[in-house]
């Protein structure tokens, strides 16, 4: 090679040259520098003196395949410098062949340090699907895993177990000693069920205290009445944080698949209900989810019967979910969801019994029992200078009524001086879609009461552009489906912006739903999205709680990291 641009390779890259068989005839500075081999060491040697076995032998024989049929190779590679470390190079290998016998004499390579990419590509892809305080499974992979781990276990004719951790009063640590010891008894607890489970089974941490479990091969109940008490006991051994003496205990809810045969999603539901009905045992107890008695309390009229009954008996109440303002993290309104305390099953889902009801007229007395409790919690918070919204979701047949808006303006006259601009209305995307003009006078009619309007689970529907154009509300909610899988679906992400896209051109407000981590929220923020609601601000909780979830909230390190918006999450978004 010309001297000069040689010496202006050696200053700019790592070089080597071998000669037809892979046998080093010259390396530069920097080649020695990353290697930690001096040159005398690595004259004379076969290249393969640096593989780092990272890279299998289909991974080489393309690359040969390659230069040795005359054309460069480019890739990335991993080698093993001489004290054993690993470092990645960006390479380009060229052959120079001979013009007088057209043969390869030897082949030169230029290579770039791209250790510190890989590294932070690594340690990305770790957090997309990794709990980073604990190094547990987050949500999103535990659910992959769980879907996998249920297939292949069915097809062996085999169980498995899902089960729901929950800490005993956890909070109390928290509010007592602080979260910077909460966190170090997370980590402790976190690595204690790890150990007492087997290296096939899996756990995740799917929010602050609570642990979801993946099992498999338990023979019988006996068997995950054991396993739950190895695990139980094993978190309630004594543990020294800065000199105290914690002892943690925990509820524990499970059900079994394929007894349960149910999509991961409500398999981990049932979990939930499972626990929430070990939580009203005591400390430390378990509960295997009910699969005959939930049939039949789902079947027919019976679970209509219940329902009405449960209204009655006030055994419905609404949770709150915040939605923030992706801007500056100010809290603007809750969507109220609806929750069933059944003193047999515990806390149930509306999942679990709206479908079944939906189409009943109990679905009406529901909905307006949810828009006087809303109202009425507005001007609770109101009172003491908390100018919070409130959404409430409200099922086509209910939204159908003739009497709908009549109704809500009796609602509203009754509780006073409330604003009803605080007051906003969810109706799914496929109800706006069922009878679009009678739709839009109903919209229009409730609007002129001064109540607002957002199309809920917006994505699902197949709206058409035309027919966004005529729905006058203010509000997009975009289903929690796309955003979920946002990061890691390019479809998904498309729709997602797309549809922040279309509330813009049609100058709607817009809330993501389902935003579950920091990297969501900061896409989302950058996508230009208005609003996120979901389990990474807070999951739905009741009204007694929300004013001091707020005052903590607003205060959390959490907080200022979303204001603030820095670091390896924003880099790789950049
Ligand atoms: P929705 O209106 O789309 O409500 C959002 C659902 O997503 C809620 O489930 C909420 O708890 C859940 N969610 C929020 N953030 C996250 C997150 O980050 N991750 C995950 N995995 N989930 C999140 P929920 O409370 O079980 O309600 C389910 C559905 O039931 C609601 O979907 C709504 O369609 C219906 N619903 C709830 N309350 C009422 C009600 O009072 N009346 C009627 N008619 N329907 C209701
Ligand atoms: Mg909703
Ligand atoms: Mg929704």
């Amino acid at each position: 090679m010309i001297d000069t641009y040689r010496m202006a390779v050696d200053r700019a890259a790592i070089f080597s040259e071998t000669d037809a068989n892979g046998t080093i005839i010259y390396v530069n500075d920097m080649f020695c520098t990353i290697s930690g081999y001096n040159k005398d060491e690595l004259m004379g040697r076969n290249h393969r003196v640096l593989n780092s076995g990272t890279h299998g032998p289909v991974f080489f024989e393309e690359m040969w395949r390659t230069i040795s049929s005359g054309s460069t190779w480019k890739g990335d590679i991993c080698n093993r410098a001489k004290d054993g470390s690993l470092y990645w190079v960006h390479s380009a290998i060229m052959p120079m062949v001979d013009p007088q016998s057209g043969r390869i004499e030897r082949y030169i390579s230029i290579r770039f340090d791209v250790s510190e990419k890989k590294e932070l590509l690594r340690d990305l892809e770790w957090r997309a699907d990794h709990d980073v305080l604990t190094g547990l499974l987050n949500r999103a992979l535990l659910a992959q895993k769980a879907k996998e781990t249920c297939a292949e276990q069915r097809s062996s004719g085999k169980s498995v177990v899902v089960g729901m951790i929950d800490l005993d009063s956890f909070k109390e640590v928290n509010d007592g000693y602080g979260h910077a010891v909460g966190d170090k008894l997370l980590v402790i607890v976190s690595a204690r069920i790890k150990n007492a489970l087997r290296p096939t089974d899996i756990v995740a941490r799917t929010g602050g205290d609570e642990f979801v479990l993946v099992l498999k091969d338990l023979q019988d109940y006996s068997e995950i009445g054991s396993t739950v008490i190895r695990i139980m006991a094993a978190i309630h051994a004594p543990c020294i944080i800065q000199g105290i003496e914690f002892r943690v205990s925990a509820c524990i809810g499970l059900t079994v698949y394929p007894k349960d045969n149910r999509s991961v999603d409500t398999l981990l539901r049932h979990a939930d209900q499972a626990m929430y009905v070990a939580k009203q045992k005591g400390p430390m107890s378990y509960h295997i989810f009910d699969v005959i008695h939930d049939s039949k309390v789902k079947s027919g009229f019976k679970i209509i019967n219940r329902v009405k009954e449960a209204l009655r008996l006030g055994e419905l109440s609404l949770f709150y979910q915040p939605k923030i303002c992706l801007n500056d993290c100010s809290v603007v309104g809750f969507e109220a969801l609806l929750r069933w305390h059944d003193p047999e099953r515990g806390l149930v889902s509306p999942l679990d019994f709206l479908p079944q009801i939906e189409n009943d007229k109990i679905i009406c007395d529901i909905g307006e029992w949810a828009i006087e409790q809303a109202v009425a919690q507005i001007s609770e918070w109101c009172a003491t200078g908390r100018n919070w919204s409130i959404s409430v979701n409200i099922a086509a047949r209910h939204f159908q009524e003739k009497s709908f808006i009549e109704r809500l303006a009796l609602v509203l006259k009754n509780a006073g001086h409330v604003n009803p601009g605080l007051l906003d209305i969810e109706i799914v995307e496929s109800v706006a879609l069922d009878n679009i003009e009678y739709v839009n006078k109903c919209i229009v009619g409730c609007q002129g009461l001064g109540v607002t309007f957002s199309i809920d689970d917006f994505g699902t529907g197949y709206s058409s552009l035309n027919y966004l154009k005529q729905l006058p509300t203010q509000t997009l909610k975009i289903d929690q489906s796309f955003v979920w899988d946002m990061l890691v679906d390019a479809e998904d992400f498309s729709i997602t912006s797309a549809i922040v896209g279309l509330a813009k051109a049609f100058n709607k407000v817009v809330v993501a739903e389902g935003v579950e981590t920091q990297e969501h929220f900061f896409a989302l923020r950058k996508m230009g999205c208005d609003l996120a609601q979901g389990y990474l601000m807070a999951k739905p909780m009741p009204a007694a709680d929300v004013v001091r979830w707020e005052a903590e909230y607003v205060q959390s390190a959490q907080y200022r990291a979303l204001r603030q918006a820095h670091g390896v999450a924003e880099m790789a978004l950049a």
